[in-house]
């Protein structure tokens, strides 16, 4: 395992070199040197838990990495029941830094289903076994697509309101609980104004898990077969407009196997790579959850210290929204960005 050099790494989204004409009147210029990827981090937060050991883990991380996260927040936490506003509050004001994107998880838990007007539905659960949660808990493993549409737009559009109140403006991505947003689930996205998806999911990276067969890699495959593995953002097309899809190509840390995870990245890297020149550099998107950050986040850190070996700083960290503002610039310029 190669070890991490610098304590502090400032990522260069853009790195310059020096360029000059051999006979030329011309003044030196800059060119942009190679960027092999782009990598994303992201965390998922599922309205659960506040518990100082993984705020602790995030903070470490942020601090030996300075690198952006996408937090995607979750209005469950302010309907809680056993969590004050001023703990979110001090959780939050913490794991979250200037560069951070936030964005919007959502579970159907009941205590928020109550709170936005919606009636709970009870499958189908992540897991063929069920839902295991206790009391205003319960629900939490229910997918968002066993609503209907009008229900889901009612929850968003309640959750959107309410992070609002908290002072979350803008929030412009979103990722499904369990990955599993369907067409009515985008076409709410579209109709309330949050352009990036980001529920495709790798299932590759859930073989050996005890998600293997379940529910939750099933419905995966058929809702998005093999567009979450790929590597370049795609254009989500629904009956109400479009939306910018960003997959979770690298799967949650939770899940990954160590012994191969260096060897599977290397592998999808080499497929993005051949198609590198015309589409601009791959964007390899990492899940996390905060609930589970102190278990799972050292994989990350050692994960972080091999692309550092392996690729020097041939590669940026990036949110959401830069890509998504690198995409409209593309469009601008005419050239086909969508596959
Ligand atoms: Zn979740």
């Amino acid at each position: 395992m190669t070890h991490v050099q610098k304590k502090y790494h400032v990522p260069k989204k853009f790195t310059f070199q020096k360029v000059s004409f051999k006979r030329n009147t011309s003044p030196t210029f800059f060119v942009r040197r190679e960027v092999k990827f782009k990598v994303i981090i992201s965390m998922d937060w599922e309205g659960t838990g506040l518990e100082e050991k993984n705020l602790m883990a995030i903070c470490d991380f942020k601090e030996r990495w300075r690198v952006p996260f996408v937090h995607y927040h979750n209005p469950a936490y302010y309907t809680h029941p056993n969590f004050s506003e001023a703990e979110v509050h001090a959780f939050t004001s913490l794991a979250f830094s200037k560069d951070d994107e936030i964005g919007l998880h959502l579970h159907t838990p009941q205590h928020l289903l109550a709170r936005a007007g919606v009636e709970p539905r009870h499958s189908p659960c992540f897991s063929r076994l069920g839902d295991y949660n206790p009391g205003p808990m319960k629900g939490q493993e229910v997918m968002l697509l066993a609503y209907q549409k009008h229900e889901v737009k009612r929850l968003v559009e309640y959750s959107l309101n309410l992070l609002k109140s908290h002072g979350y403006y803008h929030i412009q991505s979103f990722r499904a609980g369990g990955w599993m947003a369907d067409e009515r689930v985008w076409e709410v996205l579209s109709e309330v104004g949050v352009p990036i998806e980001s529920s495709a999911a790798n299932r590759r990276f859930l073989e050996g898990s005890s998600w293997e067969g379940d529910n939750l890699d099933r419905y995966s495959e058929l809702l998005w077969g093999t567009r979450g593995s790929e590597l370049f953002p795609f254009n989500l097309q629904t009956f109400s407009g479009q939306l910018l899809e960003i997959p979770n190509n690298l799967g949650a840390i939770d899940y990954w196997n160590t012994e191969n995870i260096y060897q599977t990245f290397n592998e999808l890297l080499a497929a993005g790579t051949e198609e590198q020149a015309h589409r601009g550099a791959p964007v390899l998107v990492i899940n996390s959850h905060q609930e589970t950050a102190a278990d799972n986040l050292p994989k990350l850190h050692e994960f972080l210290a091999y692309l550092h070996g392996a690729y020097g700083d041939a590669f940026s960290f990036v949110t959401n929204k830069d890509i998504y503002i690198d995409n409209l610039e593309k469009l601008t310029a005419g050239s086909s960005l969508y596959a």
